[in-house]
Protein backbone atom coordinates (compact mmCIF):
# COMPACT_ATOMS: atom_id res chain seq x y z
CA UNK A 1 0.00 0.00 0.00
CA UNK A 2 1.76 3.83 -1.03
CA UNK A 3 1.84 5.97 1.24
CA UNK A 4 -0.15 8.51 -0.30
CA UNK A 5 -2.96 5.82 0.10
CA UNK A 6 -2.46 5.31 3.38
CA UNK A 7 -2.37 8.75 4.93
CA UNK A 8 -5.71 9.63 2.56
CA UNK A 9 -7.03 6.85 4.16
CA UNK A 10 -6.13 7.52 7.80
CA UNK A 11 -7.21 11.60 7.06
CA UNK A 12 -10.90 9.76 6.03
CA UNK A 13 -10.99 7.68 9.02
CA UNK A 14 -11.21 11.17 11.37
CA UNK A 15 -12.88 13.43 8.75
CA UNK A 16 -15.67 11.46 7.03
CA UNK A 17 -19.31 9.84 7.82
CA UNK A 18 -18.29 6.50 8.30
CA UNK A 19 -20.77 5.81 5.33
CA UNK A 20 -18.47 3.62 2.66
CA UNK A 21 -16.32 -0.16 3.15
CA UNK A 22 -13.92 1.43 0.12
CA UNK A 23 -11.49 -0.90 -1.31
CA UNK A 24 -8.07 0.59 -0.75
CA UNK A 25 -7.26 1.99 -4.11
CA UNK A 26 -6.45 5.59 -4.56
CA UNK A 27 -6.88 6.30 -8.03
CA UNK A 28 -5.74 9.15 -10.16
CA UNK A 29 -6.63 8.97 -13.89
CA UNK A 30 -8.39 6.80 -16.45
CA UNK A 31 -8.36 6.61 -20.45
CA UNK A 32 -10.83 4.48 -22.13
CA UNK A 33 -11.70 1.51 -20.53
CA UNK A 34 -8.75 2.01 -18.13
CA UNK A 35 -8.38 3.20 -14.62
CA UNK A 36 -4.85 4.31 -13.37
CA UNK A 37 -3.89 4.23 -9.13
CA UNK A 38 -1.16 6.32 -7.83
CA UNK A 39 1.35 4.25 -8.50
CA UNK A 40 0.46 4.31 -12.39
CA UNK A 41 -0.68 0.47 -11.98
CA UNK A 42 -3.16 0.10 -15.12
CA UNK A 43 -7.19 -1.64 -14.10
CA UNK A 44 -9.45 -3.16 -16.19
CA UNK A 45 -12.46 -1.83 -15.35
CA UNK A 46 -16.06 -3.34 -16.27
CA UNK A 47 -18.00 -1.11 -13.27
CA UNK A 48 -17.60 2.68 -14.72
CA UNK A 49 -17.93 4.45 -11.58
CA UNK A 50 -21.29 2.23 -10.97
CA UNK A 51 -23.14 2.51 -14.92
CA UNK A 52 -21.97 5.97 -14.71
CA UNK A 53 -18.64 6.14 -17.16
CA UNK A 54 -20.87 4.56 -19.99
CA UNK A 55 -18.05 5.90 -22.57
CA UNK A 56 -15.06 5.10 -20.73
CA UNK A 57 -12.65 7.64 -19.09
CA UNK A 58 -11.05 10.59 -21.23
CA UNK A 59 -13.69 10.30 -24.07
CA UNK A 60 -12.46 13.06 -26.41
CA UNK A 61 -16.05 14.08 -27.42
CA UNK A 62 -16.87 14.52 -23.40
CA UNK A 63 -13.72 16.61 -22.60
CA UNK A 64 -13.95 19.01 -25.41
CA UNK A 65 -17.16 19.83 -24.48
CA UNK A 66 -16.48 20.30 -20.93
CA UNK A 67 -13.68 22.25 -22.06
CA UNK A 68 -15.83 24.78 -24.13
CA UNK A 69 -18.49 25.29 -21.81
CA UNK A 70 -17.13 25.64 -18.75
CA UNK A 71 -14.97 28.38 -20.15
CA UNK A 72 -18.36 30.07 -21.23
CA UNK A 73 -21.08 29.22 -18.46
CA UNK A 74 -21.05 26.57 -15.56
CA UNK A 75 -24.30 27.24 -13.44
CA UNK A 76 -27.11 30.20 -14.16
CA UNK A 77 -30.01 28.62 -11.99
CA UNK A 78 -33.60 27.75 -13.34
CA UNK A 79 -34.52 31.51 -13.15
CA UNK A 80 -33.01 32.29 -16.31
CA UNK A 81 -32.73 30.34 -19.43
CA UNK A 82 -29.47 28.19 -21.44
CA UNK A 83 -29.88 26.86 -24.60
CA UNK A 84 -29.03 23.27 -23.46
CA UNK A 85 -31.86 21.79 -21.11
CA UNK A 86 -34.75 22.31 -24.21
CA UNK A 87 -31.41 21.21 -26.40
CA UNK A 88 -31.30 17.78 -24.43
CA UNK A 89 -35.21 17.68 -23.27
CA UNK A 90 -35.31 17.60 -27.57
CA UNK A 91 -32.70 14.98 -28.00
CA UNK A 92 -34.33 12.65 -25.21
CA UNK A 93 -37.79 13.02 -25.94
CA UNK A 94 -37.15 12.10 -29.65
CA UNK A 95 -35.22 8.24 -28.40
CA UNK A 96 -37.80 7.73 -25.71
CA UNK A 97 -41.03 8.65 -27.27
CA UNK A 98 -42.19 10.62 -24.43
CA UNK A 99 -42.94 13.97 -24.53
CA UNK A 100 -41.29 16.42 -21.82
CA UNK A 101 -38.40 16.33 -19.72
CA UNK A 102 -37.42 17.60 -15.83
CA UNK A 103 -33.54 17.80 -15.52
CA UNK A 104 -32.19 17.39 -11.34
CA UNK A 105 -29.35 16.49 -10.39
CA UNK A 106 -29.22 12.51 -9.54
CA UNK A 107 -31.24 9.20 -9.42
CA UNK A 108 -32.90 9.58 -6.13
CA UNK A 109 -33.50 13.08 -7.06
CA UNK A 110 -35.36 12.14 -10.30
CA UNK A 111 -37.23 9.15 -7.93
CA UNK A 112 -38.79 11.35 -5.90
CA UNK A 113 -39.55 14.08 -8.39
CA UNK A 114 -41.28 11.27 -10.25
CA UNK A 115 -43.54 10.38 -7.10
CA UNK A 116 -44.29 13.81 -6.60
CA UNK A 117 -45.26 13.93 -10.04
CA UNK A 118 -47.47 10.72 -9.84
CA UNK A 119 -48.96 12.12 -6.57
CA UNK A 120 -49.72 15.44 -8.41
CA UNK A 121 -51.46 14.02 -11.16
CA UNK A 122 -53.93 12.24 -9.04
CA UNK A 123 -54.82 14.76 -7.84
CA UNK A 124 -54.83 16.74 -11.15
CA UNK A 125 -57.28 14.10 -12.38
CA UNK A 126 -59.72 13.29 -9.38
CA UNK A 127 -63.09 14.69 -9.77
CA UNK A 128 -64.19 17.70 -7.19
CA UNK A 129 -65.34 16.00 -3.99
CA UNK A 130 -63.07 12.75 -4.57
CA UNK A 131 -60.44 11.98 -2.37
CA UNK A 132 -57.30 11.37 -4.81
CA UNK A 133 -55.61 8.40 -4.93
CA UNK A 134 -52.33 7.80 -3.17
CA UNK A 135 -50.99 4.18 -3.25
CA UNK A 136 -47.78 3.58 -4.74
CA UNK A 137 -47.58 -0.25 -5.44
CA UNK A 138 -43.44 -0.91 -5.97
CA UNK A 139 -41.35 -4.53 -6.03
CA UNK A 140 -39.16 -5.81 -3.10
CA UNK A 141 -35.68 -6.55 -4.08
CA UNK A 142 -35.83 -2.87 -5.68
CA UNK A 143 -33.61 0.13 -5.43
CA UNK A 144 -34.40 3.43 -5.82
CA UNK A 145 -32.39 6.12 -4.00
CA UNK A 146 -31.40 7.32 -0.73
CA UNK A 147 -33.62 9.86 0.05
CA UNK A 148 -37.15 9.54 1.67
CA UNK A 149 -39.30 9.14 -0.58
CA UNK A 150 -36.80 6.78 -3.02
CA UNK A 151 -36.40 4.64 0.30
CA UNK A 152 -39.64 4.35 1.26
CA UNK A 153 -40.01 2.91 -2.01
CA UNK A 154 -36.91 0.58 -1.93
CA UNK A 155 -37.68 -2.84 -1.04
CA UNK A 156 -34.72 -3.80 0.84
CA UNK A 157 -35.43 -3.90 4.87
CA UNK A 158 -31.47 -2.65 5.51
CA UNK A 159 -31.77 0.30 3.62
CA UNK A 160 -35.14 1.23 4.95
CA UNK A 161 -35.29 -0.12 8.62
CA UNK A 162 -32.66 2.34 10.56
CA UNK A 163 -34.85 5.68 9.02
CA UNK A 164 -38.25 4.42 10.02
CA UNK A 165 -40.89 5.80 9.42
CA UNK A 166 -40.99 6.49 6.22
CA UNK A 167 -43.44 8.07 3.52
CA UNK A 168 -47.00 6.13 4.10
CA UNK A 169 -48.76 4.82 0.87
CA UNK A 170 -46.37 2.49 -0.42
CA UNK A 171 -47.34 -1.64 -0.96
CA UNK A 172 -44.60 -3.86 -2.07
CA UNK A 173 -44.80 -6.68 -4.93
CA UNK A 174 -42.82 -9.34 -5.47
CA UNK A 175 -41.02 -8.91 -8.36
CA UNK A 176 -42.62 -10.94 -11.89
CA UNK A 177 -44.88 -12.06 -9.35
CA UNK A 178 -47.63 -11.37 -11.94
CA UNK A 179 -50.44 -13.07 -9.36
CA UNK A 180 -49.27 -10.97 -6.22
CA UNK A 181 -49.50 -7.31 -8.44
CA UNK A 182 -53.16 -8.50 -10.01
CA UNK A 183 -54.02 -9.30 -5.88
CA UNK A 184 -52.55 -5.85 -4.75
CA UNK A 185 -53.29 -3.75 -7.70
CA UNK A 186 -56.57 -1.74 -6.83
CA UNK A 187 -58.33 1.83 -7.35
CA UNK A 188 -56.47 3.31 -4.47
CA UNK A 189 -53.13 2.88 -6.50
CA UNK A 190 -51.87 6.42 -8.32
CA UNK A 191 -48.45 4.61 -9.61
CA UNK A 192 -46.69 1.31 -9.93
CA UNK A 193 -43.17 1.54 -10.30
CA UNK A 194 -40.57 -0.69 -10.68
CA UNK A 195 -36.64 -1.10 -12.58
CA UNK A 196 -36.73 -1.95 -16.20
CA UNK A 197 -33.89 -4.46 -15.08
CA UNK A 198 -33.34 -4.49 -11.02
CA UNK A 199 -29.79 -3.04 -10.66
CA UNK A 200 -28.55 -3.07 -7.08
CA UNK A 201 -31.03 -6.09 -6.48
CA UNK A 202 -29.08 -8.54 -7.94
CA UNK A 203 -29.33 -7.41 -12.05
CA UNK A 204 -32.78 -9.11 -12.61
CA UNK A 205 -34.29 -8.20 -15.47
CA UNK A 206 -38.12 -7.36 -14.98
CA UNK A 207 -40.40 -10.49 -17.49
CA UNK A 208 -41.97 -9.19 -20.29
CA UNK A 209 -45.77 -10.88 -18.45
CA UNK A 210 -45.38 -8.46 -15.38
CA UNK A 211 -44.25 -5.68 -17.56
CA UNK A 212 -47.35 -6.26 -20.10
CA UNK A 213 -49.07 -6.95 -16.74
CA UNK A 214 -48.72 -3.79 -15.21
CA UNK A 215 -49.19 -1.42 -18.27
CA UNK A 216 -52.41 -2.99 -18.80
CA UNK A 217 -53.57 -2.66 -15.17
CA UNK A 218 -52.31 0.77 -14.83
CA UNK A 219 -53.67 2.06 -18.71
CA UNK A 220 -57.24 0.70 -17.21
CA UNK A 221 -57.61 2.19 -14.12
CA UNK A 222 -55.79 5.76 -14.79
CA UNK A 223 -53.09 4.71 -12.13
CA UNK A 224 -49.07 5.72 -13.68
CA UNK A 225 -46.82 3.20 -14.85
CA UNK A 226 -43.24 4.67 -13.69
CA UNK A 227 -39.82 2.83 -15.00
CA UNK A 228 -36.46 3.61 -13.00
CA UNK A 229 -33.41 3.07 -15.87
CA UNK A 230 -31.35 5.15 -13.91
CA UNK A 231 -29.05 2.30 -14.10
CA UNK A 232 -30.83 0.15 -17.31
CA UNK A 233 -31.22 2.94 -19.49
CA UNK A 234 -29.26 5.42 -22.08
CA UNK A 235 -27.81 2.12 -23.80
CA UNK A 236 -27.27 -0.23 -21.36
CA UNK A 237 -29.48 -2.98 -22.48
CA UNK A 238 -28.61 -2.48 -25.78
CA UNK A 239 -31.52 -0.66 -26.94
CA UNK A 240 -31.90 3.65 -25.71
CA UNK A 241 -33.94 2.40 -22.83
CA UNK A 242 -34.90 -1.15 -21.38
CA UNK A 243 -38.30 -0.91 -22.04
CA UNK A 244 -37.95 -1.08 -25.58
CA UNK A 245 -37.00 -4.22 -25.31
CA UNK A 246 -40.68 -5.02 -24.37
CA UNK A 247 -42.72 -2.70 -26.59
CA UNK A 248 -44.97 -0.53 -24.18
CA UNK A 249 -44.12 2.81 -22.70
CA UNK A 250 -44.04 4.31 -19.29
CA UNK A 251 -45.95 7.32 -18.27
CA UNK A 252 -42.73 8.31 -16.40
CA UNK A 253 -39.09 7.70 -16.53
CA UNK A 254 -36.49 8.23 -14.30
CA UNK A 255 -32.60 8.85 -15.66
CA UNK A 256 -29.57 9.62 -14.38
CA UNK A 257 -26.24 7.13 -13.78
CA UNK A 258 -24.69 7.53 -17.49
CA UNK A 259 -26.51 10.79 -18.56
CA UNK A 260 -23.98 13.94 -18.19
CA UNK A 261 -21.27 11.20 -18.68
CA UNK A 262 -19.42 11.38 -15.01
CA UNK A 263 -20.95 14.59 -14.08
CA UNK A 264 -24.34 15.03 -12.08
CA UNK A 265 -27.41 15.01 -13.77
CA UNK A 266 -30.70 13.70 -13.14
CA UNK A 267 -33.95 13.64 -15.56
CA UNK A 268 -37.45 12.71 -15.55
CA UNK A 269 -39.50 12.44 -19.05
CA UNK A 270 -42.78 12.12 -19.16
CA UNK A 271 -46.16 12.48 -21.34
CA UNK A 272 -48.05 15.89 -21.62
CA UNK A 273 -50.96 14.56 -20.70
CA UNK A 274 -48.72 13.78 -17.35
CA UNK A 275 -46.90 16.52 -17.33
CA UNK A 276 -50.12 18.96 -17.02
CA UNK A 277 -50.11 18.48 -13.20
CA UNK A 278 -47.08 20.36 -12.34
CA UNK A 279 -46.97 24.03 -12.96
CA UNK A 280 -44.64 26.34 -11.48
CA UNK A 281 -43.45 26.39 -8.26
CA UNK A 282 -44.58 22.73 -7.17
CA UNK A 283 -41.41 21.56 -8.04
CA UNK A 284 -37.33 22.55 -8.51
CA UNK A 285 -33.56 22.63 -7.68
CA UNK A 286 -30.94 24.53 -7.87
CA UNK A 287 -28.12 23.07 -9.82
CA UNK A 288 -30.52 20.63 -11.76
CA UNK A 289 -29.99 20.68 -15.62
CA UNK A 290 -27.01 23.01 -15.63
CA UNK A 291 -25.39 24.54 -19.04
CA UNK A 292 -22.43 22.87 -18.21
CA UNK A 293 -23.77 19.14 -17.20
CA UNK A 294 -26.60 19.30 -20.00
CA UNK A 295 -24.28 20.55 -22.64
CA UNK A 296 -22.30 17.41 -21.44
CA UNK A 297 -25.49 14.98 -21.39
CA UNK A 298 -26.19 16.23 -25.12
CA UNK A 299 -22.91 15.05 -27.01
CA UNK A 300 -23.47 11.70 -24.47
CA UNK A 301 -26.73 11.18 -25.87
CA UNK A 302 -25.50 12.30 -29.38
CA UNK A 303 -22.51 9.92 -29.41
CA UNK A 304 -25.21 7.17 -27.99
CA UNK A 305 -27.09 7.78 -31.21
CA UNK A 306 -24.35 7.52 -33.77
CA UNK A 307 -24.46 4.61 -35.96
CA UNK A 308 -23.28 0.79 -34.38
CA UNK A 309 -23.23 2.44 -31.14
CA UNK A 310 -26.31 0.50 -29.80
CA UNK A 311 -25.45 -2.61 -32.26
CA UNK A 312 -22.06 -2.57 -30.52
CA UNK A 313 -23.51 -2.68 -26.97
CA UNK A 314 -25.71 -5.63 -28.47
CA UNK A 315 -22.97 -7.81 -29.46
CA UNK A 316 -20.41 -6.69 -27.03
CA UNK A 317 -23.29 -8.07 -24.65
CA UNK A 318 -24.33 -11.39 -26.14
CA UNK A 319 -20.62 -11.96 -26.59
CA UNK A 320 -19.49 -11.42 -22.48
CA UNK A 321 -22.81 -13.48 -21.69
CA UNK A 322 -21.56 -16.27 -23.54
CA UNK A 323 -18.23 -16.31 -21.87
CA UNK A 324 -19.69 -16.21 -18.98
CA UNK A 325 -22.27 -19.25 -20.02
CA UNK A 326 -19.13 -21.12 -20.46
CA UNK A 327 -17.79 -20.36 -16.64
CA UNK A 328 -21.04 -21.15 -15.43
CA UNK A 329 -20.34 -24.73 -16.89
CA UNK A 330 -16.65 -24.87 -15.80
CA UNK A 331 -17.21 -23.88 -11.88
CA UNK A 332 -20.10 -25.08 -10.47
CA UNK A 333 -19.73 -22.29 -7.61
CA UNK A 334 -21.27 -19.90 -10.68
CA UNK A 335 -24.96 -20.46 -10.22
CA UNK A 336 -26.90 -18.32 -12.57
CA UNK A 337 -25.76 -15.97 -15.17
CA UNK A 338 -28.38 -13.29 -16.19
CA UNK A 339 -28.91 -9.64 -17.52
CA UNK A 340 -29.42 -7.76 -20.74
CA UNK A 341 -27.17 -5.64 -23.00
CA UNK A 342 -23.62 -4.60 -20.95
CA UNK A 343 -26.17 -5.34 -17.77
CA UNK A 344 -24.87 -8.48 -16.87
CA UNK A 345 -24.60 -10.39 -13.57
CA UNK A 346 -23.32 -13.99 -12.06
CA UNK A 347 -24.65 -15.07 -9.15
CA UNK A 348 -22.33 -17.02 -7.02
CA UNK A 349 -23.30 -19.56 -4.05
CA UNK A 350 -22.35 -17.79 -1.58
CA UNK A 351 -21.17 -13.76 0.33
CA UNK A 352 -18.40 -15.16 1.38
CA UNK A 353 -17.23 -16.49 -1.78
CA UNK A 354 -18.29 -13.33 -3.71
CA UNK A 355 -16.42 -11.08 -1.82
CA UNK A 356 -12.75 -12.86 -2.16
CA UNK A 357 -13.80 -12.83 -5.83
CA UNK A 358 -14.10 -8.88 -6.14
CA UNK A 359 -10.94 -8.69 -4.21
CA UNK A 360 -8.68 -11.04 -5.61
CA UNK A 361 -9.91 -9.62 -8.79
CA UNK A 362 -8.95 -6.52 -7.77
CA UNK A 363 -5.37 -7.61 -7.10
CA UNK A 364 -4.93 -8.99 -10.08
CA UNK A 365 -5.97 -4.97 -11.44
CA UNK A 366 -9.96 -5.89 -12.78
CA UNK A 367 -12.29 -3.97 -11.54
CA UNK A 368 -15.87 -5.88 -10.92
CA UNK A 369 -18.58 -5.24 -8.59
CA UNK A 370 -20.60 -7.17 -5.56
CA UNK A 371 -24.32 -6.53 -4.95
CA UNK A 372 -27.14 -8.49 -3.28
CA UNK A 373 -24.45 -10.62 -1.48
CA UNK A 374 -23.96 -12.99 -4.09
CA UNK A 375 -23.72 -11.03 -7.49
CA UNK A 376 -20.91 -10.54 -9.00
CA UNK A 377 -22.00 -7.24 -11.41
CA UNK A 378 -20.54 -5.92 -14.42
CA UNK A 379 -21.27 -2.17 -15.75
CA UNK A 380 -18.67 -2.36 -18.40
CA UNK A 381 -17.90 0.96 -20.32
CA UNK A 382 -20.42 0.91 -23.31
CA UNK A 383 -16.97 0.88 -25.84
CA UNK A 384 -15.29 -2.55 -24.63
CA UNK A 385 -14.15 -4.75 -27.14
CA UNK A 386 -13.88 -8.60 -27.53
CA UNK A 387 -10.58 -8.89 -26.17
CA UNK A 388 -11.51 -6.87 -23.12
CA UNK A 389 -14.24 -9.34 -22.38
CA UNK A 390 -11.55 -12.53 -22.61
CA UNK A 391 -9.17 -10.56 -20.47
CA UNK A 392 -11.76 -10.03 -17.48
CA UNK A 393 -13.14 -13.91 -18.54
CA UNK A 394 -10.25 -15.44 -18.37
CA UNK A 395 -8.87 -13.49 -14.89
CA UNK A 396 -12.14 -14.39 -13.75
CA UNK A 397 -12.19 -17.86 -14.83
CA UNK A 398 -8.50 -17.96 -13.01
CA UNK A 399 -9.86 -16.67 -9.63
CA UNK A 400 -13.02 -19.39 -9.78
CA UNK A 401 -10.44 -21.70 -10.11
CA UNK A 402 -8.67 -20.38 -7.15
CA UNK A 403 -11.64 -20.53 -5.07
CA UNK A 404 -13.76 -23.72 -5.57
CA UNK A 405 -16.91 -24.37 -4.14
CA UNK A 406 -16.77 -25.31 -0.71
CA UNK A 407 -18.94 -28.66 0.74
CA UNK A 408 -20.78 -26.29 2.90
CA UNK A 409 -21.70 -24.20 0.50
CA UNK A 410 -22.47 -26.74 -1.77
CA UNK A 411 -25.29 -27.36 0.19
CA UNK A 412 -26.55 -24.47 1.35
CA UNK A 413 -29.44 -26.42 3.21
CA UNK A 414 -27.16 -28.33 5.77
CA UNK A 415 -24.82 -25.17 6.30
CA UNK A 416 -27.22 -23.33 7.63
CA UNK A 417 -27.67 -25.93 10.62
C1 LIG B 1 -28.23 4.31 -8.58
C2 LIG B 1 -29.70 4.17 -8.65
C3 LIG B 1 -30.54 5.09 -8.02
C4 LIG B 1 -30.03 6.21 -7.16
O1 LIG B 1 -29.20 7.09 -7.85
P1 LIG B 1 -28.29 8.16 -7.02
O2 LIG B 1 -27.71 9.00 -8.09
O3 LIG B 1 -27.28 7.34 -6.27
O4 LIG B 1 -29.19 8.87 -6.11
C5 LIG B 1 -31.90 4.93 -8.20
N1 LIG B 1 -32.40 3.95 -8.94
C6 LIG B 1 -31.62 3.05 -9.57
C7 LIG B 1 -32.24 1.97 -10.40
C8 LIG B 1 -30.25 3.11 -9.43
O5 LIG B 1 -29.46 2.20 -10.00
Amino acid sequence: MSAALKGVMKQESSLLLSTYERFPVLFERGAGVYLYDAQGRKYLDFLSGIGVNALGYSHPAIQKTIREQSAKLIHISNLFFHRYQAELAELLTGISGLDRAFFCNSGTEAWEGALKLARAYARHISHNGHKPRTGLLVMENSFHGRTFGSLATTGQKKYRAPFEPLVPGVTFVRFNDVADLKKKFSDSICAVGLETVQGEGGVRPVSREFLHTARALTKRSGALLLLDEIQCGLGRTGRYFGYQNHGIKPDILTLAKPLAAGLPLGAILTTSAVAAAFHPGMHGTTFGGGPLACAVACTFVRTLKKKGMLAHISEMGAYFYKALLRLQAQHPQVREVRGLGLMLAAELDSTDHAKAVVKQMLERGFIINRTNDTVLRFLPPYIIEKKHVDHMVSALDQVLSANPTSPAARNPARSKQ
